[in-house]
C-alpha cells in the first residue's frame, strides 16, 4: 500500500460525491504540464518534439491556478517537460496546496539537488522521480548515461529531509520480470513511498517505436513482475484494481476525462497520451469532445493503450462502485495465473489521423501575436545533456 490512508479517503469521497451528483464524467487528476522543455531527450518520450519557441512556452504560475479551479479535482499531477526547468514552480506547488489539493511533483531528479531548498516537506505533496528500472534499464530508457545514479541520490536526499518519495517506472518491452522485481527490492529499501508503474504509450512521435508494448505483453510482463512480489514488502502506489488490469484481469474502457491535461497549447483532447486538439477551457473540453471517438476499439491510435492516465481513473471508479472487488484485490495482490479477463474487439476502432504538424503550425502562429514574457524564456537543451550519446542495452 503506498498512498497514505488519508490520501485514498479523500480522493475516494471525492468520487462518491461525483456518483451523488450523478455526474457521468468527470476528472480525477489533473494532469499539469506548465512546459514542454527538458533536460532529458528520451528515445520512448513523444512530449518534446517541437520547435524551440514552444519548448519555451511557459504557463505562468496564475494559469496554473487556473486550470486547478476550473477542474476542482483532488489531485494534480505536474508533468511535462521537466517541472524543475520552471523558475516559479516552487509558487506553483504552494498555491496549489494551498488549495488543499494533492500534489505529485514528477522530475527526471537532475535538477532536484539544486532546487530542493526551494520546497518543503508536506504530507501532501510528493517527489514523484522517473525510474524505469536499474542502473542498465533506466539510463538505456532515458537515453543518457548516469541518470540513475543522480536519480537515486536525489531521492535519497528527499527521504533524508524528510519529503515523501514515490518512483514512476514506465516499462517497455525489454523490461525483465526477475530484473523489475530486483529493481523494486531495491527502491523499497531505500525507502520510497511508493512505486507507480504504467506500461508506456506507444507516442507516434516517439524517436523508438521498437520498444512498445502491445496489451498482451503488457499482460504477461505485469504478471511475470507481480508474481515475485508476494511477500516481498513493494508499497505499489497504483489503486489494486489497476494494478489487476495490468495482469490482465479485468476488461476497462478508459477515462480520459479522469486525467484531463492543461499544457501550453490549451486542454488536450482527448487525453494526456494523445493531442488531437485543444480547448480554451476546461468546460469546453468536456462538453465539446466526442469521447465516443477514443479509447481502446474506437481509435487505431489507442489499441495498445493500458496506461494509467487512461485506465487508473476506470479503477479508482470501479473501487469507489464496487469497494468489495478493491478489498479482495487489495488483500489478494494482483492475480497472476489463469485465464485473463476477454480482450476490446478491435475490429471496428477507425484508422488513426496524423494532425501533430497542424497543431504546431497554429500554436507557432498564435504565438506571432503574444506578448514577448509569455513566450518564456530560451533555454539550451545541450547544456543540460540532451545531446549526450544515448547508451545501448546491447553495450553492458
Ligand atoms: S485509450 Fe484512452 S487514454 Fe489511451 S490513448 Fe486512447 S483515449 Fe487516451
Amino acid at each position: 500500500m503506498g498512498i497514505p490512508l488519508r490520501q485514498q479517503i479523500k480522493v475516494g469521497a471525492y468520487v462518491a460525491r461525483q456518483h451523488l451528483a450523478g455526474r457521468r464524467r468527470y476528472p480525477l487528476v489533473l494532469m499539469l504540464e506548465p512546459l514542454f522543455r527538458c533536460n532529458l531527450a528520451c528515445s520512448g518520450c513523444g512530449k518534446i518534439d517541437y520547435p524551440d519557441a514552444i519548448l519555451n512556452k511557459r504557463l505562468s504560475v496564475e494559469d496554473c491556478l487556473d486550470a486547478v479551479r476550473q477542474t476542482g479535482v483532488p489531485v494534480v499531477a505536474i508533468a511535462g517537460g521537466e517541472p524543475l526547468l520552471h523558475k516559479e514552480m516552487p509558487q506553483i506547488v504552494e498555491g496549489i496546496l494551498a488549495m488543499g489539493k494533492i500534489v505529485i511533483l514528477c522530475t527526471n531528479a537532475l535538477l532536484l539537488e539544486k532546487r530542493i531548498g526551494d520546497y518543503r516537506p508536506h504530507p501532501r505533496f510528493t517527489w514523484d522521480i522517473h525510474l524505469d528500472g536499474d542502473k542498465r534499464q533506466h539510463d538505456w530508457a532515458v537515453s543518457q548515461e548516469g541518470v540513475y545514479d543522480r536519480a537515486v541520490a536525489a531521492l535519497k536526499l528527499a527521504k533524508a529531509q524528510g519529503f515523501r518519495t514515490a518512483i514512476n517506472a514506465t516499462l517497455f518491452k525489454n523490461a525483465e520480470p526477475e530484473r523489475m522485481a530486483r529493481f523494486f527490492d531495491d527502491v523499497t529499501a531505500m525507502g520510497v513511498d511508493a512505486i507507480m508503474v504504467s506500461p508506456g504509450y506507444a507516442y507516434e512521435r516517439a524517436p523508438d517505436q521498437q520498444h512498445f508494448l502491445n496489451r498482451m505483453k503488457t499482460k504477461e510482463l505485469f504478471r511475470g513482475i507481480f508474481a515475485r512480489g508476494k511477500g516481498r514488502g513493494w508499497k505499489l502506489g497504483n489503486s489494486p484494481l489497476f494494478l489487476d488490469f495490468l495482469a490482465g484481469n479485468q476488461t476497462y474502457h478508459c477515462t480520459p476525462w479522469g486525467n484531463p491535461t492543461r499544457n501550453v497549447f490549451g486542454w488536450q483532447r482527448p487525453c494526456y497520451l494523445l493531442g488531437e486538439s485543444y480547448a480554451k477551457t476546461f468546460a469546453e473540453l468536456m462538453e465539446s469532445t466526442d469521447w465516443d471517438k477514443y479509447g481502446v476499439g474506437n481509435y487505431e491510435k489507442c489499441a495498445d493503450c493500458m496506461v494509467h492516465s487512461g485506465f487508473e481513473a476506470s479503477a479508482v471508479i470501479d473501487s469507489v462502485k464496487r469497494p468489495w472487488k478493491a478489498v479482495a484485490a487489495q488483500l489478494r495482490g494482483p492475480r497472476t495465473e489463469g485465464a485473463m479477463a476477454p480482450e476490446i474487439d478491435l475490429s471496428r476502432q477507425r484508422s488513426a489521423e496524423f494532425v501533430f504538424s497542424a497543431h504546431v503550425d497554429q500554436a507557432m502562429a498564435g504565438m506571432a501575436h503574444e506578448p514577448k514574457a509569455r513566450r518564456g524564456g530560451k533555454l539550451n537543451a545541450a547544456k543540460h545533456g540532451a545531446t549526450a550519446a544515448p547508451p545501448t542495452l546491447a553495450a553492458e
